[in-house]
């Protein structure tokens, strides 16, 4: 075996390579950037090599320097995790060339299957059914509006070298074609370097299943079944799970037994993963072939037991499949939710910054559910521009889908981070729709779900009874504590409050019991009592049970009262004395400033084409200017009709989030 691999990536994936390179005995390698040196998996590395600059066009995608950092420690082998090198065939040569093994696939599969123009023509030629569509190059727009009008609309244009859900569009007409062609060629160039576009029929509705597939160098694959990955955001996942629930037996061998003659195929020999798209009647189209560790691997490990980085390396050294395929069962259900650092509650929009606060769930089994948590990240540490904005993977597995989404609920409640935006609240909201439980899920689902964005979640009557019962539990611990700084206030503390949650009023008597506190809801004649209570003030965490069942909620102090979030459903919570309740129904609204007439921008980014001046008229849907932020172009359309005053920045011009761009008159 290998006695010492190099890691040629950063974050999550590099620390979950250092994990298993530990359990096996081998010693490990992590190459950095300037913007890693501090990082988790440089703390954990038995050696590390500085590899240059931030930007990863300077770092982890200079072949040269992980080569030099393999000869100069001696690494016998290199892991790319996914990402950066992980797919690209000439860097796999180049390691072979060199004498040190690459841990992924031959480079005539990566070759074959690594690009989509090409793997398309390869799945044709044997016999995978895929999308219909043009598959080969186009030359300029012209030729992208012919084709995309003899595919029929919707088509979806994309980039052959795309992935990670970048360099990908849906043209629903001529105009679309019109414009997103030149800025997926655009976007290609920018994160790809290369850029080749393809046009092909866009599946309305679809899910996204793929097929994980293993083999080794002496002709043997298996596959390890399927992941659904359908809920996602721009063609970017977001959640996955393992199995899908859209699969029986029968549909589920035969995709498999595609996925293993295409790997058969190409003489794959490690872990790849052969993505389909699957209408709800399970029929099912190729859409790509990923030649590497999928980000989503760990629910595959979770329902089968495998540790795929393990069998990578092993079939890397030359060892055969120690199993077959009737060896392998589904055990259970696992879900992953992607924990990313963007602002649910404003479109989702990147939110790079300082985990002021980083506390995740306990892993391991707990009430019936298992917990994963794969992150390259500390409290302390800073999520950059120049990398994904991914926090964490958090995964649950349980006996069936239901209890595993269950889990996901609670460990979800139990993740804190402060110091940026996250969309915790966002991936609750999901795990508690009846539509996501009932399995009823689509590539549409956040479109559909959530049309005008994400705004949180009005409280269920039982987050009522949490969000009332913690407020008065709260107040009560803050009102003790003035008490005993207080002389004059002699006698038992107040029990007759008032809780506001948002403009709910509900009257209550709190009082204490042996394990708890007590909370009469006067009104509705019944009581709440919280026990097992884990808070003090000052903790934005609060724990307890709620008539015998745990819970967590976020809390955070607020004007007069406390901001309380049970997973998304968030609000504020004001306890009051009844007098100051009736003074407080006589208080004005404050009321949101008008933001109408103006452009804000919607995220840290730089402007790349102002397309509108000062007393030009334009009309509802128009371009008024594009933004580049995180790698992707974003247009900004107008809202509704209007005259341009005043237009505030220019092509080229960095803005921050919330400056004005455009003043309409
Ligand atoms: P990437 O390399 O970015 O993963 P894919 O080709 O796998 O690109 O597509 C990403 C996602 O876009 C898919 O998971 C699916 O949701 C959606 N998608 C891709 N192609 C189609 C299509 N032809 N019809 C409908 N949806 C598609
Ligand atoms: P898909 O290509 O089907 O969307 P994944 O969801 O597994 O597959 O996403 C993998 C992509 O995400 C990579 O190709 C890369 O663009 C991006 N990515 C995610 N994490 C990283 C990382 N740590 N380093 C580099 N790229 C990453
Ligand atoms: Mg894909």
């Amino acid at each position: 075996m290998f006695t010492k691999i190099l890691i040629a990536n950063r974050g999550e994936i590099a620390v979950r390579v250092i994990k298993t390179c530990r359990r096996l005995g081998i010693a490990t390698v992590v190459v950095y950037s300037d913007a890693d040196a501090g990082s988790l998996a440089v703390e954990m590395a038995d050696e590390t090599v500085h590899i240059g600059a931030s930007p990863a066009a300077q770092s982890y995608l200079v072949a040269d320097k992980i080569i030099a950092a393999c000869k100069e420690t001696g690494a016998q082998a290199i892991h790319p995790g996914f990402g950066f090198l992980s797919e690209n065939a000439g860097f796999a040569q180049r390691c072979a060339d060199e004498g040190l093994v690459f841990i992924g696939p031959n480079p005539g599969a990566i070759q074959a299957m690594g690009d989509k123009i090409e793997s398309k023509k390869f799945a044709q030629a044997a016999g995978v059914s895929c999308v219909p569509g043009h598959i080969g190059e186009i030359a300029d727009t012209a030729e992208a509006v012919t084709i995309a009008e003899q595919i029929g609309y919707p088509v979806m244009i994309k980039a052959s070298a795309g992935g990670g859900g970048k360099g990908i569009r849906v043209a629903w007409n001529r105009q679309d074609v019109e414009e997103g062609f030149p800025a997926v060629r655009a976007e290609a160039k920018a994160s790809f370097g290369d850029d080749r576009i393809f046009i092909e029929k866009f599946i309305e509705s679809p899910r996204h299943i793929e097929i994980q597939v293993l083999g080794d160098k002496h002709g043997n694959v298996v596959h390890l079944f399927e992941r659904e990955c359908s809920i996602q955001r721009r063609n970017q996942k977001v959640i996955e799970e393992a199995p899908s629930p859209l699969l029986d037996e029968a549909t589920r061998a035969a995709m498999g037994a595609q996925a293993v003659a295409l790997a058969k195929a190409v003489n794959y020999d490690s872990a790849g993963t052969v993505e389909f798209v699957a209408g709800q009647d399970k029929s099912f189209f190729f859409l790509e072939m990923n030649t590497r560790l999928q980000v989503e691997h760990p629910v595959t490990e979770l329902i089968t037991g495998l540790d795929l980085v393990e069998q990578m390396i092993r079939s890397a050294w030359g060892e055969k499949l120690a199993f077959q395929q009737s060896d392998l069962k589904i055990n259970g259900w696992a879900i992953e939710s992607r924990i990313y650092a963007e602002d649910p509650y404003r479109k989702f929009l990147p939110s790079i910054g300082r985990l002021v606060r980083y506390a995740p769930p306990e892993e391991g089994e707990k009430d019936g559910y298992t917990v994963r948590n794969d992150a390259g990240v500390r409290e302390g540490d800073e999520i950059s521009m120049y990398y994904d904005p991914m926090i964490s993977k958090l995964c649950s597995w349980a006996p069936t889908r239901l209890a595993a989404i269950d889990g996901m609920g609670r460990a979800l409640e139990d993740f804190h981070i402060e110091g940026l935006g996250q969309n915790i609240p966002f991936l609750a909201a999901v795990m508690d729709q009846e539509r996501f439980r009932s399995g009823k899920i689509s590539t549409n689902y956040i479109k559909d779900e959530f049309p005008d964005g994400f705004a949180g979640t009005n409280p269920t009557p039982d987050q009522l009874d949490i969000l009332t019962a913690v407020g008065a539990a709260m107040q009560r611990v803050y009102a003790a504590r003035a008490r005993s700084y207080a002389s004059g206030l002699a006698g038992p503390p107040r029990e007759d409050w008032v809780v506001a949650v948002g403009h709910a009023k509900r009257n209550v008597k709190v009082s204490e019991h042996d394990d708890g506190v007590t909370i009469h809801l006067v009104d509705e004649g019944r009581s709440l009592s919280l026990t097992a209570i884990d808070w003090r003030p000052g903790k934005p965490v609060f724990r307890a049970r709620l008539d015998g069942q745990a819970f967590t909620v976020q809390v955070a102090p607020a004007a007069e009262g406390f901001t309380i979030r049970h997973r998304a459903a968030k609000a504020r919570v004001l306890v009051l004395t009844p007098r100051n309740a009736e003074l407080h129904d006589r208080l004005p609204e404050k009321k949101a400033a008008d933001t109408s007439k103006l452009v804000l921008s919607p995220m840290p980014g730089l402007v790349v084409s102002m397309d509108v001046a000062a007393g030009q008229l334009v009309r509802e849907g128009e371009v008024v200017c594009v933004l580049e932020a995180m790698k992707m172009q974003n247009i900004i359309r107008a809202e509704r009709d209007g005259t341009v005053k005043a237009v505030n920045a220019k092509s080229g011009d960095p803005v921050a989030a919330d400056e004005i761009l455009v003043e309409f008159a």
